[in-house]
C-alpha cells in the first residue's frame, strides 16, 4: 500500500524460488530467495555507460547478488575498433552494435536499463542526477535521480579539440557510430557535388581534398580506409574525378604511429607515400574554417591555409564536463582523468569505481616503491646516480611493475632518465635522485599510465565484476583463503593489465601488428590475423555473423556508395 513505509509482495517466478519486492521510502528493490526465505536487501549497483568497460563489467557480474541499474544515453554497445570500416561501408553500422537490453535482460529481473545521461554525481548523498537525451525525441527534457550503494563510472571520454578554433563547428569526429555514418555520407556528398557540371575546377579540387588530423592509430586507419574506398570503388563510379582526389594526413609530431615499433612507423610512412597519401608531419592545426584548414609548420613557424572538402579530427581524448565537476568535488582538480587506486576505486570516495577511458590508476604506491628503490641504489649517499646504474635499476623496476615498462615503451623512453634529459641542473651522465622523484610525481599526476584502449577498458570491467562477485564471500569469511586477504583496506589483488598487443590496419589488405614480446608482423598475414581476432572479439554471435558477412559482401560486390 502506498501509505505504508514498507511493502512486501512475495511471488513465485518461472525460474524457481521466490521473488520479494519491497519498498523502503522512495526506492523499490527486488530480492531473491531460493529456499522461500527472503534474505537481507541487496546492494544496488549503478553503472554509467554501455561501452567497453561497462559491458564487460555487466557480462561478468553475477547479478543475483545485486540490484543493477545501467544508465547511458546509448542503448547499445558499439565495437569501436570497426568504426573506421563503417565510414566507407566495408561494415554496416548495425553490424557492430549490440542492443544493451540483450545483455541486460539476460541478467534477469535485477538488472534495469535507463536511456538517459548522468549530468551530476552527488557522492555525499549517494545519488546521481540524470536527464533524458536529445536522441529520445519523443520525450521532453525530463530529469530524475537514482540512488546507489556502489557506483561504477564507465562513461569513456570525449574528442579533444585542444580548443582549436572552428574544429567543433567544421570538422568530423570519429568516436561514435553516428560520427562514422556522417563521415560516410559526407564523402559521397563531396563526390556527388564535385561531379555537378556547374562546379568550377578549383571548387572540384577543394571538394575532393580530404584531410585527416592526427597520426595515431585511428587517424591512420581512417586515412587508409578512405584511400581503399576511393581507389577500389569510387574511382570506377566517378572515373572523371579520380585525378582530383587528394588525401592529406596531418601530424604535429615527427612521425605517424609514434607509439608503435619503429619498423611499423617506417613501413606505414613508406606505404602511404606509395599510395599517394600526403603525410605532413610537424604540422599543427591552428584553425579550421568552413572551407579552409590552417596549419603552423613547427620548423619554419609559417601558417599555411589549404582548402578542403572534409576534415576528420582524431587527435586524442579529453574528460567529459560532468566528470570534471565530479573531480572537483573529490579534490582531483589537477588531474587529466578520474584517478583511482589500483583496485579501481575513485580516490577520495569509498563506494565509487571508475574504469576505461574516463579513469586513470594513481600509481602512487608504485611511485613510492620506485623512489625507494632508487634511494637504496644510491650507495654513496651523494644523491646522484650514474645513468648506466640508473638504467639497471629501471630494468629491475620494469620487471616488477609491467605498467611502468608499458608506459616507457608507449612514450618512446628508454628509461626514466630520459624524462630528465632537458631538466635544469641535471648532468648528462648522472641522475639527480631528488629531481627524478619530482619528475615521477609530475608524470603520475599528468599522464595515463595505461593506454586508452578497449583492451584496458574490457580487462578492467572483468576485473571489477570479479571483485564484486567475491565481495559477499569475502565479507562472510574475512579470514578466508589467502588470496582474499590484503594489506588492510582491500581484500583483492590490485588490477594488473595484460597487454595482448595492438594492430594498425594500413589499407590494401595489409596490417601491422605489434604483439607481446615486441614481436612485429606486417603485411597480408597480419590482416588475416586481424580479421580472425576482431571476429572472435565480437560481443555476440549475431554481430559476429553480421560482421563476417559484411566482409564477404565487400569482397564480392564492393562497397555501397549510396548516400542514404
Ligand atoms: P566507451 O566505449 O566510449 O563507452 C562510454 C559509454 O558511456 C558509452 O556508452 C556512452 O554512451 C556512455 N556515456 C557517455 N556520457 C555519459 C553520461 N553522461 N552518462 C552515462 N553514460 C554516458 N581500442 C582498442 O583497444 N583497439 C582498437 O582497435 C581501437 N580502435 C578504436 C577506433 C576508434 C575509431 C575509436 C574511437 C576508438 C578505438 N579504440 C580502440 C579505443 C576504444 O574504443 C576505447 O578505449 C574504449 O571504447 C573505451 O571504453 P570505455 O568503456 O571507457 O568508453
Amino acid at each position: 500500500h502506498p501509505s505504508l513505509s514498507k511493502v512486501l509482495v512475495v511471488s513465485t517466478v518461472s525460474g524457481g524460488g521466490l521473488v520479494a519486492y519491497y519498498n523502503v521510502g522512495d526506492s523499490t528493490r527486488v530480492a531473491h530467495a531460493d529456499a522461500g526465505l527472503v534474505g537481507p536487501p541487496k546492494k544496488k549497483v549503478v553503472v554509467l555507460g554501455t561501452g567497453w568497460a561497462a559491458t564487460s563489467f555487466l557480462k561478468g557480474l553475477k547479478s543475483t547478488s545485486y540490484d543493477v541499474e545501467v544508465v547511458s544515453p546509448r542503448n547499445y554497445f558499439a565495437f569501436t575498433p570497426l568504426l573506421p570500416s563503417v565510414t566507407n561501408g566495408t561494415v554496416e553500422a548495425r553490424s557492430i552494435v549490440e542492443p544493451i537490453r540483450n545483455i541486460v535482460n539476460k541478467k534477469g529481473p535485477h538488472c534495469e536499463f535507463r536511456e538517459a545521461e548522468c549530468y551530476k554525481i552527488d557522492a555525499h548523498n549517494k545519488k546521481i542526477h540524470c536527464r533524458t537525451t536529445q536522441a529520445s525525441s519523443l520525450r521532453g527534457n525530463e530529469e530524475f535521480t537514482v540512488d546507489y550503494d556502489y557506483l561504477v563510472i564507465a562513461v569513456g571520454a570525449r574528442a579533444n579539440t585542444f580548443n582549436t578554433p572552428g574544429v567543433e563547428e567544421n570538422a568530423h569526429f570519429l568516436k561514435e557510430v553516428e560520427d562514422a555514418q556522417k563521415i560516410r555520407r559526407s564523402v559521397i556528398d563531396c563526390f556527388e557535388r564535385a561531379s555537378l557540371p556547374c562546379v568550377s575546377e578549383e571548387e572540384r579540387k577543394r571538394l575532393l581534398h580530404f584531410v585527416v588530423v592526427g597520426g595515431g592509430p585511428t587517424g591512420v586507419e581512417f586515412a587508409a580506409e578512405l584511400h581503399d574506398f576511393v581507389h577500389e570503388d569510387l574511382a570506377y563510379l566517378y572515373p572523371t574525378l579520380r585525378s582530383y582526389v587528394k588525401i592529406t594526413l596531418l601530424e604535429a609530431g615527427d612521425h605517424i604511429l609514434s607509439m608503435f615499433d619503429k619498423r611499423i612507423t617506417a613501413f606505414a610512412e613508406e606505404k602511404f607515400q606509395r599510395d599517394e597519401i600526403n603525410v605532413k608531419t610537424g604540422s599543427m592545426v591552428v584553425k579550421v574554417s568552413d572551407k579552409e584548414i590552417s596549419t603552423k609548420e613547427r620548423v619554419t613557424g609559417h601558417v599555411v591555409s589549404v582548402p578542403y572538402g572534409m576534415v576528420v579530427w582524431s587527435t586524442g581524448i579529453g574528460t567529459r564536463p560532468f566528470v570534471m565537476d565530479f573531480m572537483k568535488q573529490v579534490g582531483q582538480t589537477n588531474r587529466r582523468a578520474l584517478a583511482t587506486d589500483e583496485w579501481l576505486r575513485v580516490e577520495g570516495t569509498d563506494s565509487i569505481y571508475a574504469l576505461g577511458d574516463c579513469a586513470t590508476i594513481n600509481q602512487r604506491r608504485v611511485m613510492e616503491d620506485v623512489s625507494a628503490i632508487f634511494s637504496k641504489a644510491d650507495k654513496s649517499g651523494s644523491g646522484m646516480l650514474k645513468l648506466e646504474d640508473a638504467r639497471e635499476v629501471v630494468k629491475d623496476i620494469c620487471e616488477r611493475y609491467p605498467q611502468v615498462e608499458l608506459y616507457l615503451k608507449m612514450n618512446k623512453m628508454k628509461d626514466f632518465a630520459d624524462l630528465l634529459k632537458n631538466a635544469e641542473g641535471v648532468k648528462s651522465t648522472e641522475l639527480d635522485i631528488e629531481m627524478f622523484k619530482k619528475a615521477l610525481s609530475a608524470v603520475d599526476s599528468k599522464m595515463k599510465f595505461l593506454p586508452a584502449t578497449a583492451q584496458v577498458a574490457a580487462q578492467q570491467g572483468t576485473y571489477l565484476a570479479n571483485c564484486f562477485n567475491r565481495m559477499e564471500e569475502c565479507e562472510k569469511n574475512p579470514e578466508g583463503p589467502l588470496r582474499f586477504r590484503g594489506t588492510g583496506r582491500h581484500r583483492f589483488h590490485p588490477f594488473q593489465y595484460k597487454h595482448l598487443g595492438q594492430f594498425a590496419p594500413l589499407g590494401g589488405e595489409q596490417t601491422a601488428a605489434q604483439l607481446p614480446g615486441d614481436w612485429v608482423s606486417i603485411g597480408h598475414s597480419s590482416q588475416w590475423l586481424w580479421y580472425s581476432i576482431y571476429a572472435s572479439k565480437q560481443v555476440s554471435w549475431r554481430t559476429r555473423m553480421l560482421v563476417i558477412s559484411d566482409w564477404g559482401r565487400r569482397f564480392i560486390f564492393g562497397r555501397d556508395s549510396s548516400r542514404i
